[in-house]
């Protein structure tokens, strides 16, 4: 038992090292073949005197046979009878589900009652990996983003409407649908998209022109209010406040700051979509349950010159990285960099647990024999190799990649 033992160490130690951490397979045949070579010399003959070595490996497509068969064999999936999950190496799930620690803003209260915000730590490290990752990636807002839809061939004021009505047609509808309902709106309304053309179109027809939009039947109706009270209240231009902007149907907080920062070019207050609330939880600057929440804790430490920035790089950052639902924490330099503390920590290597697959061996003599195929799968750290000796049981390595093989030899016999 104890050369036995020696034997299948040996080999199995040079599959592992040779292969690691590629895939790998072993079959129960050749485990026999390894007990049988060794039981019967170097020759490896079995009693048919055909059979050798027959240990394979596969590495991707390249397959390895460690000696030539005397016969050539064909070899033809059968069933597959049986999984069991491998276990994974404890040294990987330490270090893999290291996390780095939220880091929010602090109110400190002073000693005269004042409340002072600290920002978070690391804000500013966080901010310039995600504005370097925008930089290398276009999104759906850089290009058809609700400031950059309006005709820039018409008056301020025109320009200004447009930005408004933009900002209406985008709450729960995506940048490209808003982008096509205003080319819509540009192409399609008589006289052009100007406030006169809003009041004097029919609402069937506006609405036609919106339908794609989330809650177009409510849009249509809150586009031509707004319409008749820039006409009444504001000389047919927007309104230049926050409450005013606030004051007409369908427009909230969110839209109000964007508007105010898009159309006249003032920033008081940070347009914080459901992207900016999402995303700065995630990262820990806070925890809140509402944008609005979210808009006064960013307002009380964030500087001012970056509250303009701040939706336009978090909305696209949202669209392409960190996904409302599967975000790309493999592709995120914040993750890379344990800047979040909700980088998703990487799975277990997808291959995770082996398949035994009954097999039939043909020989060119037409002789058939049905083998269990142990198909060991490997991820990057651990491996583990087993053969199914014949009436001596399992035995079991667990090897990690990058390390010296176990040595076997010493164990009990
Ligand atoms: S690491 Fe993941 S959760 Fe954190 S910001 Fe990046 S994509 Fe979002």
């Amino acid at each position: 038992m104890c050369n036995v033992l020696k034997k299948v160490s040996r080999e199995t130690a040079r599959i592992v090292s040779a292969l690691s951490p590629t895939k790998r397979r072993s079959t129960r045949q050749a485990a026999r073949e390894l007990n049988a070579g060794d039981e019967e010399g170097d020759s490896g003959e079995d009693e048919k005197g055909a059979l050798t070595l027959r240990s394979t490996s596969v590495d991707g497509d390249k397959k390895t046979t460690s000696r030539t068969p005397v016969r050539k064999r064909k070899r033809e999936e059968v069933s597959n009878d049986e999984e069991t999950s491998v276990r994974r190496s404890p040294a990987k799930a330490d270090s893999t589900s290291r996390k780095p620690r939220r880091q929010p803003a602090k109110h400190i209260k002073g000693p005269n009652g004042s409340v002072k915000t600290e920002p978070p730590r690391n804000w500013e490290q966080v901010y310039d990996a995600t504005a370097a990752m925008r930089k290398r990636v276009l999104a759906p807002v850089d290009t058809m983003g609700c400031e950059s839809l309006a005709e820039t061939h018409r008056s301020p004021q025109d320009q200004r409407l447009q930005t408004l009505v933009s900002l209406m047609l985008s709450s729960q509808t995506k940048d490209t649908v808003t982008a096509v309902a205003m080319r819509n709106l540009q192409e399609n309304l008589p006289g052009g998209f100007c406030l006169d053309s809003l009041l004097k179109v029919d609402p069937d027809v506006l609405h036609k022109l919106i339908e794609k939009v989330g809650f177009h039947n409510n849009k249509t109706k809150f586009i031509k209010s707004v319409a008749t009270i820039l006409s009444d209240q504001y000389a047919g231009d927007i309104p230049d406040t926050i409450e005013g902007l606030i004051s007409l149907p369908g427009v909230g907080p969110k839209m109000a700051y964007l508007c105010m920062s898009a159309a006249w070019g003032r920033d008081e207050g940070i347009g914080v979509d459901v992207h900016v609330h999402r995303i700065t939880n995630l990262w820990g600057w806070h925890k809140t349950s509402t944008p609005e929440q979210t808009r006064e804790m960013l307002e009380s430490w964030l500087p001012r010159e970056k509250w303009h920035d701040i939706n336009h790089l978090l909305v696209g950052f949202g669209q392409t990285i960190c996904l409302p639902v599967g975000r790309k924490c493999n592709q995120c330099d914040l993750a890379a960099e344990m800047l979040c503390p909700s980088a998703e920590v990487r799975k277990a290597s997808p291959v995770k647990k082996k398949v035994k697959k009954e097999v039939e061996i043909k020989f060119e003599d037409g002789a058939v024999e049905k083998a269990d195929e142990v198909v060991v799968q490997a991820d990057d750290v651990g491996v583990k190799v087993e053969a199914d000796l014949k009436g001596d049981g399992k035995i079991e390595v667990q090897a990690m990649a990058g390390a010296v093989t176990p040595d076997i030899e010493d164990a009990p016999s």
